[in-house]
């Protein structure tokens, strides 16, 4: 009786058009037929989608040097940028098991084969922390680490900077910003192989600013993945 009146109440909803959708059930039948993963020629480092087959890179890593070692994304943004604007901004925390899903549904195995000893999702600083709720970048990592069995440490990383939203500047603007934003937390931990997790990839600069200090920190390896990958957002 209380189950059925909490989910009459707070009914179970789809994580890509918000409709409520019965239980058991992640997105509704209707998205389930539009919503696929991106699949076909990928940018080698960043996992993007290629608009140009013949090419190896994006427009973006052919002219730029990463961080990381390799990108992975499962959606394109434009797909979802609703779903993932209600997971981040509008207490749709759930939606990180849809996400999580999907991605061990299209990259499990890719991921698996990587044999990383940590998942180290990109932190967000502790006042937007306190506002939010929840870290949606670790809601989904967590999440994933249930599906392809790796660690996750959530304490590695520590943002200590509130920076401003980078969709507001510029790529120069977006590199001051993130200067000196992230510091290695914990000494006591060595990493060889590391996933860096977070829930939308645009120009690449968070995850090279993460990337960078675990690098120094003695990472020899790092991947990269997000729910989404776009441009111009
Ligand atoms: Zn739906
Ligand atoms: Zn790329």
């Amino acid at each position: 009786m209380y189950k059925r009146l909490i989910s009459a109440l707070f009914p179970r909803r789809c994580a890509i058009c918000d409709k409520a959708i019965e239980e058991g059930k992640y997105i509704c039948a209707e998205c389930e037929r539009i919503v696929r993963p991106i699949d076909g020629d990928t940018c080698r480092k960043c996992g993007k989608r290629l608009s140009d087959s013949t090419r190896l890179y994006c427009y973006d890593c052919s002219r730029k040097i990463h961080q990381y070692d390799r990108g992975f994304s499962v959606f394109d943004y434009a797909l979802v940028k609703q779903s993932l604007y209600r997971f981040k901004y509008a207490g749709r925390a759930e939606y990180a098991c849809y996400y999580a899903k999907a991605a061990n549904d299209s990259l499990g195995d890719v991921l698996r084969e990587l044999k990383a000893d940590a998942i180290v999702p990109i932190p967000i600083h502790r006042r937007r922390l306190a506002i939010r709720g929840y870290n949606q970048a670790q809601e989904f990592a967590k999440r994933l680490s249930e599906y392809i069995n790796v660690p996750i440490v959530n304490d590695y990383v520590k943002r200590q900077k509130a920076t401003v939203p980078l969709k507001l500047l510029d790529e120069k603007e977006r590199k001051n910003n993130l200067m000196g934003a992230f510091i290695i937390a914990r000494n006591d931990v060595k990493y060889n192989t590391i996933i860096l997790v977070d829930d939308i990839y645009t120009t690449g600069s968070t995850v090279d600013a993460v990337a960078s200090v675990c690098r120094s920190s003695g990472c020899s390896k790092i991947y990269v993945l997000t729910i989404a990958i776009g441009k111009g957002l």
